[in-house]
């Protein structure tokens, strides 16, 4: 006989119709394979390392994979390369929602920086506009094929450029029009967030929100700059806040200052694990801190980071995290509703897509155990006869 605790383990299938919410995804990070060979032929863009999909996409993640930070970075400056176009933008924004939506993500916050888009000659401006219309045509044909979705922006800002006060600024005159937040990215080593302590201070005068990129390859300097200099709201990994926490032989944990701040006001962390383990932040998903921190009830979330170039989404984040760590429905609701707590659109919205959206969902997954269990009896039942 099926067990509760057995049923409540989701199959594949469960985990991709499970409503999903995912709050740090680079757009340059999750292009289909085929969109970048279409679009560089379109655009005129010479530099892939393979013009068939199939090989394009493996290129991607072994270079990803490679454990060489050059490599890593050579796969955006191929995708970010061949979205430097209004057209260009659309396209690849539009199918982000789409493919979201297909893999049961219900809520979506992608960043992308602006500044890295105006090599054919377009402005910050449209550089905006052209992915908010590609969002919102994405959600539409998604709605079209019987999902829905809603997606938000992040504006991101380079560490190691100058231009944050100015993204934050765009961030800010474009909060009414799909950008729900600002993000700061880059290379972590040599570029304190501190850096940019001047689009922090105006973000917070504006009332507006953003999350920085921190306690991802660097450890928690970083983490507790990004908190206690530039006041994130969330951190962009925040996986090496583990550095801060201590488990005893006897099985007991003991939480450092910082580790204990980040639990006690609720600091969302955007755990990519995938990403985590191409980036060296973790050996394996069994060994992933997520574990550990969803264990003492860290505002913990689920997220992909780099889809294509790690290969993965929302679905195979959670699968490998059920069979890591036996995650149930249960589980994934909770990820769920955590990361739908810390988006960055209103409260009475997020709370709306909790009680009438996420908890749903899973209620009705949650279900089917049941039926599954009816059916199957009165089969029996029938044969007996
Ligand atoms: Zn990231």
């Amino acid at each position: 006989m099926t067990s509760q605790t057995n049923a409540n383990t989701p199959t594949t299938d469960q985990i991709r119709r499970a409503p999903k919410v995912l709050l740090h995804d680079h757009l340059d990070g999750g292009l289909r394979p085929g969109t970048v060979v279409d679009l560089a032929r379109e655009t005129g863009y010479t530099g892939l390392p393979a013009t068939d999909p199939d090989k394009l996409a493996l290129w991607f993640h072994q270079a990803a994979d490679s454990g060489s930070l050059e490599r890593y970075l050579e796969t955006f400056s191929h995708t970010v390369g061949v979205m430097q176009t209004r057209d260009a933008l659309v396209r690849v924004a539009a199918e982000c929602a789409e493919d979201l939506a297909e893999d049961g993500v219900v809520y979506a916050e992608v960043r992308y920086a602006p500044e890295q888009h105006l090599e054919g000659g377009l402005t910050l401006e449209e550089v905006v506009e052209a992915v908010d219309e590609g969002f919102r045509q994405g959600e539409l044909r998604a709605r079209e094929n019987g999902r829905r979705i809603r997606v938000g922006a992040l504006l991101t800002a380079m560490r190691h450029a100058a231009r944050a006060l100015e993204i934050a600024e765009l961030a800010n005159r474009y909060r009414d029009h799909g950008v729900v937040g600002f993000d700061i990215a880059g290379a972590e080593a040599g570029y304190p967030p501190t850096r940019h302590l001047d689009a922090f201070e105006y973000l917070k005068r504006e009332n507006n929100h953003f999350t920085i990129h921190a306690g991802e390859a660097f450890g928690l300097p970083s983490i507790w700059q990004a908190l206690q200099w530039c006041g994130a709201d969330r951190l962009g990994h925040g996986v090496r806040i583990i550095d801060d926490i201590h488990v005893r032989d006897d099985g007991t944990v003991e939480l450092g200052r910082l580790a204990a701040y980040v639990r006690d006001k609720r600091i969302p962390l955007e755990l990519c694990p995938s990403s985590n383990l191409q980036t060296g932040a973790a050996a394996s998903y069994a060994e992933h801190p997520i574990g550990l921190l969803r264990r003492l009830h860290f505002r913990a979330t689920v997220n992909t980071d780099n889809r294509l170039m790690s290969h993965t989404s929302m679905s195979r984040e959670f699968e490998h995290l059920v069979e890591a760590f036996g995650y149930t429905l249960d589980d994934m609701q909770w990820f769920s509703v955590n990361a739908m707590k810390s988006a960055f659109i209103p409260f009475d919205e997020r709370l709306a897509m909790i009680n009438d959206v996420v908890k749903p969902g899973y209620a009705e997954l949650k279900s089917e155990w049941l039926f599954r269990q009816t059916a199957s009896t009165s089969g029996s039942a029938e044969s007996e006869d």
